[in-house]
């Protein structure tokens, strides 16, 4: 069970981490994705970037190539106007135009196109004169010839002459109009109406790595031609034509255009540098966000399984409870009969004279059931310790009283198995402290048992010294040291863990849990002490607990042997017999059978004991009448027994003002006893009640004066004949009998166990129980039709117990469950609360019929004769 759940939650963790790891990768994938983006957007950006700057740098450049032009224009028109002013003749011009300038020659045409001086243009240039001669200076080259300008000569406001001058191609490169500048040095002049290079750089053509042997042009030529269609200077940066080098173009004038290539580094410059920041800052950011994005995904995992251990936790905490609770349950469950055989038994015990084998029997019967018991309350105080539920309660105490219970107790004991028991108790300790009585006496008690317990022969001796600390406080160092077996050191270590038994071999016989030594250590320490242990295997062993006390009197405890002897004298007077004739006192207690019980156990004590079954009845009967002693159960209907004495506290008329008033109750769980008495009880009784704590009890409440000492009077008062109508041991009787058959609702074996194997008591008990039914049945009832689920849930609470001491098994089962529903629609989760009721509306008429049944069973069988 456990390991399939830790299976689920593995798996979960697990499906957990596979669906962060896939969400993880999708938000890479995004975020990769983005990079793209923005990293196309900055080169598109970058390289919008370098087309400006290297198109600017063309339109600079065409204003050079432009400058160039226009100067040699202007030159030619200044000569033009000389020969205007009549100042230089045609001819004599021309010669001046080109005198001195190797590769450029000119000449005049007059304006019937007959070439007056110079040389003669080629045929494709004659259009161009034609221009000119209507005013227009032009530009044009011609293929293996060269750049031709002309410029109109003017008289009297008409175009008489064209003159012009030729820059012979072959030397454009080298002479005329050669452009280089700090960026590029690959700059060529082109004249787009031919598709030609017309001033190439040098080194341009085959073989160069900007010429374009298919087109015979600069590789890109087109494309920045028809870029250059809308726009005066443009550049392209396509890794197509060089990824190296930016292309670009600009006008010069008509049909002619500057082109070049500018290194892609150069263009680039600082922005290359920003680029590769941003994008090294883009990247970081990237990791970073991932890195943080990681994080976050795992914080998430951890929280998923810390999610997954919280619930793991949560349901090992509601495990524990549950535990815890059945432990409970358990624990009243179980004492409740216990009670029932105890205090039979204890009857047994005060009824049966000495030697009667019956005797035997029923001393068997009380030691296991008191073993039974301290075994129970062991579990108990267990389960407390583990669910962290038990806690250390201080009240001012007397060390002396708590010394008196353990000596005597424990010297019982040690006689009892002929070893001699010691005691030894410094005479100057104080003896009103200030501690947990209860657990002290708890802790001491359990390692002396053990001494005794592990002890054959020899003796236990109890130490109790101390010392002063610096506080004020007192250091108690309480020592069992016995003669015993002794522990092997191998087995020291082991000693105070839970359910360790050692050596097994030799304690076979000795009865245990390994539970009382876990216990003891664990308590120590809740008190802020220590235990230690000496032992030499074979001789003996010393356990030492040490307590911090704090002092609430510095009056010594003087000479407590002494004291404890005297106590026992007392104690033993008292044990043998009492009688009080003249006490009355009242026992309250919805349980007719718990009332029985009590009133057996002080049959002999001659004490007028008056019964009340409900807390209102108690509290009229305490407004008639003084009681001596009040017995108050806890849980009743209608009014508990808390109420019950807040109201008797407060009660005008009471006529027990100054009554002690003694809580009885079958709920174990320790910690009660605290609870009773904070709530205003005079002291505690834990049912199942033992005679000897009844009377006990009595003597320490009752007035002294109306306690008289009966020593003799009680074994002569033995109603003998009773015992000797049935001089069988029980258990045997009971198995002569034809009871044993499993019958549907009455298990008669179970209930004569509760009677100690008596059937006259039990035929007693079935015939109060049978008489109770319509009693029982209409508080059922009324309290079902009037939706009163508490007072319900005390009244199936009270009728689990009575129908199972009578063996009405089944009948007890059904109203347990009805019982669980009650208290669960109380404490339990609020969204369950409907189908609790709905489970007690659906079973409340059931139980019912199962107590009608087990009348007429009983009636069948003969257990009861209706009168
Ligand atoms: P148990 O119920 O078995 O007595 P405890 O927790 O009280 O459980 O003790 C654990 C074990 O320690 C015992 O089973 C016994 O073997 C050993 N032990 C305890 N006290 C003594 C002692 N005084 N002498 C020898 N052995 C002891």
């Amino acid at each position: 069970m456990d390991n399939e759940k830790t299976d689920t939650g593995k798996k979960n963790v697990f499906r957990f981490a596979l669906k962060l790891v896939s969400r993880f990768l999708i938000f890479l994938a995004a975020l990769g994705f983005i990079g793209w983006l923005v990293l196309t957007k900055m080169e598109n950006l970058l390289q919008n970037e370098i087309e400006n700057f290297v198109a600017t740098h063309a339109g600079i450049t065409s204003q050079i190539a432009t400058e160039r032009f226009e100067g040699e224009l202007v030159q030619l028109s200044r000569q033009a106007k000389l020969i205007e002013s009549n100042l230089i003749p045609p001819e004599q011009m021309v010669q001046s135009v080109s005198l001195g300038e190797p590769g450029v020659t000119s000449g005049i045409y007059d304006m019937a196109g007959n070439l007056i001086a110079g040389i003669h243009l080629p045929e494709d240039a004659r259009s161009q004169i034609t221009r000119t001669r209507t005013g227009n200076k032009v530009v044009g080259y011609y293929d293996n010839f060269g750049i031709v300008m002309s410029v109109p000569v003017i008289y009297g406001g008409n175009v008489r002459y064209v003159l012009y001058k030729v820059y012979r191609d072959k030397l454009l490169e080298e002479r005329f109009f050669h452009i280089e500048t700090d960026l590029s040095k690959n700059i060529l002049i082109c004249d787009t109406s031919k598709s030609k290079v017309v001033v190439p750089y040098s080194g341009y053509g085959k073989g160069d790595r900007f010429f374009d042997e298919e087109l015979n042009l600069p590789k890109g030529y087109n494309a920045i031609i028809e870029k250059l269609s809308n726009e005066n200077s443009v550049a392209l940066y396509s890794p197509v034509i060089d990824r190296d080098y930016v292309i670009f173009a600009a006008e010069i004038r008509e049909n002619f255009v500057v082109l070049g290539y500018v290194d892609w580094n150069k263009a680039i410059g600082g922005i290359f540098e920003v680029h590769r920041i941003v994008v090294w800052v883009f990247f970081l950011l990237v990791i970073m966000f991932s890195i943080f994005v990681l994080y976050s995904f795992t914080a998430e995992l951890k929280v998923a399984e810390s999610d997954e251990l919280r619930e793991a936790k949560d349901e090992a905490d509601r495990a524990n409870m549950a535990k815890s609770e059945f432990l409970a349950n358990m624990s009243h469950e179980i004492r409740t009969p216990l009670n029932a055989v105890l205090g039979m038994d204890e009857m047994i015990l005060r009824e049966v004279p000495e030697g009667s084998q019956l005797k035997t029997y029923a001393w068997n019967i009380k030691s296991s059931g008191e073993n039974l018991l301290s075994l129970i309350n062991d579990i108990l105080d267990f389960s407390k310790i583990e669910s962290g539920k038990m806690e250390i309660v201080e009240t001012p105490y007397y060390l002396s009283s708590v010394l008196n219970d353990i000596f005597n107790m424990m010297r019982f004991k040690a006689e009892q198995k002929g070893l001699e028991f010691n005691i030894s108790v410094d005479e100057s300790i104080p003896d009103a402290l200030y501690g947990d009585e209860v657990r002290i006496r708890q802790v001491i008690v359990n390692i002396l048992n053990n001494a005794v317990k592990y002890t054959q022969k020899g003796s236990v001796t109890f130490k109790v010294g101390w010392k002063r600390s610096a506080d004020g406080s007192a250091t108690m160092e309480f020592s069992s040291i016995d003669t015993g077996i002794g522990i092997k050191e191998e087995d020291l270590p082991k000693l105070f863990g839970k359910f360790q038994r050692l050596d097994l071999k030799k304690n076979r016989t000795v009865e245990g849990t390994g539970l009382g030594l876990s216990i003891t250590f664990k308590l120590v320490k809740m008190m802020g002490g220590e235990i230690k242990v000496a032992s030499e295997y074979g001789k003996g062993s010393t356990f030492t607990i040490i307590l911090p006390q704090k002092i609430e009197q510095y009056e010594p405890i003087g000479d407590f042997r002494k004291r404890a002897e005297e106590f026992i004298n007392q104690q033993k007077a008292y044990r043998e017999s009492f009688i009080a004739p003249d006490a009355e006192i009242l026992v309250v207690d919805d349980s007719e059978m718990n009332l029985f019980v009590v009133e057996n156990l002080l049959k002999k004590t001659k004490i007028q004991i008056d019964r009340s079954m409900s807390g209102k009845d108690c509290l009229e009967k305490i407004a008639q009448k003084h009681y001596d002693v009040i017995f108050l159960d806890h849980m009743m209907p209608e009014m508990d027994g808390i109420e019950t004495l807040e109201r008797a506290k407060t009660l005008k008329d009471s006529k027990c003002n100054d009554t002690p008033i003694i809580a009885l109750t079958a709920n174990a769980i320790s910690g009660v006893r605290e609870m009773f008495l904070s709530k205003g009880f005079t002291d505690y009784l834990s049912k199942p009640v033992a005679g000897k704590d009844l009377e006990r009890m009595l003597q320490k409440y009752l007035p002294p004066e109306k306690i008289i000492d009966e020593e003799d009077e009680v074994v002569e008062e033995i109603p003998e004949n009773q015992i000797e109508e049935n001089p069988e041991p029980a258990p045997e009787k009971s198995e002569e009998k034809s009871y044993s058959d499993e019958v549907e609702n009455i298990d008669v074996n179970l209930g004569m166990q509760y009677c100690g194997g008596m059937e006259e008591m039990y035929k007693e008990f079935v015939k109060m129980f049978c008489q109770r039914r319509e009693e029982t049945k209409d508080k059922i009832e009324n309290a079902f039709n009037t939706e009163n689920w508490k007072d319900y849930t005390t009244y199936v609470h009270a009728l689990k117990s009575g129908s199972l001491s009578v063996g009405g098994k089944i009948l007890s089962e059904q109203a347990k469950a009805l019982e669980m529903a009650g208290h669960a629609y109380f404490d339990g989760p609020e969204e369950e609360k409907d189908s609790q009721l709905a489970y007690i509306k659906e079973n409340h008429s059931k139980a019912l019929e199962l107590y009608d049944a087990f009348v007429e069973e009983a009636k069948r069988r003969e257990l009861f004769v209706e009168q």
